[in-house]
């Protein structure tokens, strides 16, 4: 049998640039809304696939790491400058582009490591109100 719970209502603004869209090179920002979902088995001790209370933690604890950061692919760091009467704080990930695709791609594999490879991770990413991909993980 397969059970998934899930934890939906995480959000996190980020801002990116997406030079594979033309218009959407210019740096711009979401809010993207995340619900996660994990697979596994009912622990029989504790009537649990995971305690929500340790879910919810593990999961705001990996996605503050984007949450008012400019999310950057590790390619294009070394060619990024910015500097102003502002802090700049990035986020760099190990994909081509920060589109939503890799985003949520990033952040279903961090969960899905922070829970030591235990359950399937489900994601469910929003970029604005009617744009979502949904990743499967591994
Ligand atoms: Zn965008």
């Amino acid at each position: 049998m397969k059970i998934k719970i899930g934890i939906e209502g995480f959000t996190i603004d980020s801002a990116h640039y997406t030079p594979s869209s033309p218009g959407n090179e210019q740096i711009h920002g979401h809010t993207y809304e995340l619900t996660v979902e994990v697979q596994g088995n009912v622990d029989e001790k504790s009537g649990f696939v995971i305690d929500f209370d340790i879910l919810r933690e593990v999961i705001y604890n990996v996605v503050k790491e984007y949450d008012h950061k400019i999310i950057i692919p590790r390619k294009d760091i070394s060619s990024v400058e910015l500097k102003g009467p502002f802090s700049v704080l990035t986020k760099t990930i190990d994909h081509p582009f920060a589109t939503v695709e890799y985003i949520g791609q990033d952040i279903a594999k961090e969960i899905y490591e922070k829970l030591e490879k235990k359950f399937n991770i489900t994601l469910r990413i929003s970029e604005g109100k009617d744009s979502y991909a949904v990743i499967e993980y591994p």
